[in-house]
């Protein structure tokens, strides 16, 4: 078992309330760690809708997904947070001191005073394809995240999928001299309209090839993926040669092992109180969509009202006997220390 990462609070989510729960945390003194399944941070704003906009969260008359994630992760900055992403929380367990360890798909342990649940509908995981012995290329020609390098100009790229993510990678290798294919189902898609005139009008230049197939197979020489094998609608199968694939067919979620946490759920939700949004176990908090109580609402504000008194319920267990007092970031020192910011609200 690998050194137990120790902290006095773990957040389990990267999402929304995930990371406001950072930066209320981040105003009481207290460092966190946070872990999430996706390769970035945001959640369902970041993945199901970066570009929509959003129009009730209180002062900002208009923002996106991906603004809205950006403002949150700079709201966090100050706190320096350690963000553990592409990972998932599989265990909990209770120590004997009444700490928690915490235990990650990918082999991480963390030993908390307390964990916040901001899990959401459940940790994002791809849409994997169903071809037996791909998964041996995962990581190297095969992705279901888009990976931070584009390939160089001449290489062969097949993206799978008709959303967003797909549409601009597909725009951008092209614009980046790949040679690149855009696989899916059927000639529709469902991305955000910007785009599908983009790749519109990439394909009516040639710059693209559209193919409406599903995989049947893969073809590997010595280790290496050599070509997709797809089913045309006619019935014809093709060989595409491909250098990589980019399966950009969606995330789903799935709760997974929460639900075997022994916590109290209803519908999928786990059960908490409204002074402080703990669960029945003593320091484990659940904010967000994850959890319900009477009158619950899945909303963002609603979310960051729990994560607001999560953090300071955290803080009897954390800090036992300390007085923690109601502060405000427009008046209090220590909070512009904490913040790192002057007296007149300027970074220092
Ligand atoms: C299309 C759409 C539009 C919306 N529009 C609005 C709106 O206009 N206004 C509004 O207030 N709300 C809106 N919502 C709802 C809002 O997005 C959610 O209330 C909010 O995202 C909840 O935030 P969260 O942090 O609780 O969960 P999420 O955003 O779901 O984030 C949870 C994160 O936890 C991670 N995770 C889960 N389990 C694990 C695990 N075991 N290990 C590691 N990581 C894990 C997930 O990968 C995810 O990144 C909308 C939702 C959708 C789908």
């Amino acid at each position: 078992m690998a050194t137990p990462i120790r902290t006095d609070a773990l957040v389990i989510g990267a999402g929304p309330v995930g990371l406001f729960a950072v930066f209320q945390l981040g105003l009481l003194g207290v460092h966190a760690h946070v872990v999430d399944s996706l390769p970035h941070a945001g959640g369902q704003p970041a993945e199901l809708y970066p570009d929509k906009p959003i129009y009730d969260i209180p002062g900002l008359p208009v923002s996106t997904g991906a603004a809205l994630t950006q403002a949150l992760l700079q709201q966090t900055h100050p706190f320096s947070p350690q963000l553990h992403l592409q990972d998932e929380v599989a265990e909990i367990t209770a120590l004997p001191d009444g700490r928690w360890s915490v235990g990650t798909a990918k082999g991480r342990y963390f030993d908390c005073a307390t964990v916040f649940i901001a899990a959401g509908v459940g940790a994002f995981v791809p849409k994997t394809l169903a071809l037996l012995g791909i998964e041996a290329f995962v990581g190297r020609q095969l992705h279901y995240h888009r990976p931070a390098e584009m390939l160089s100009a001449g290489e062969t790229l097949l993206v799978m999928g008709d959303g967003d993510a797909a549409l601009q990678a597909v725009i951008d290798a092209a614009q980046a001299g790949v040679v690149v294919t855009l696989m899916h189902r059927r000639d529709a898609f469902k991305a955000a309209s910007h785009r599908v005139s983009e790749l519109q009008a990439l394909r009516d230049r040639g710059g693209v090839r559209f193919l409406a197939a599903q995989a049947t197979g893969f073809e590997a020489v010595d280790g290496g993926l050599q070509a997709l094998r797809v089913a045309l609608p006619d019935g014809h199968e093709e060989h595409l040669p491909v250098n990589q694939i980019w399966a950009l067919t969606g995330l789903s979620p799935k709760l997974g092992a929460i639900a075997h946490w022994g916590l109290a759920m209803e519908r999928k939700q786990l059960v908490v109180n409204t002074e402080d949004f703990q669960t029945e176990l003593q320091g484990i908090f659940a904010v967000g969509d994850i959890n319900t109580y009477p009158g619950k609402k899945k909303l963002l504000v609603c979310g960051f009202h729990e994560a607001t008194l999560a953090a300071y319920g955290a803080m009897a267990i954390i800090s036992p006997g300390q007085n923690v007092p109601l502060q405000y970031t427009t008046t209090s020192t220590q909070l512009h220390a904490r913040l790192g910011v002057s007296h007149s609200g300027s970074s220092v």
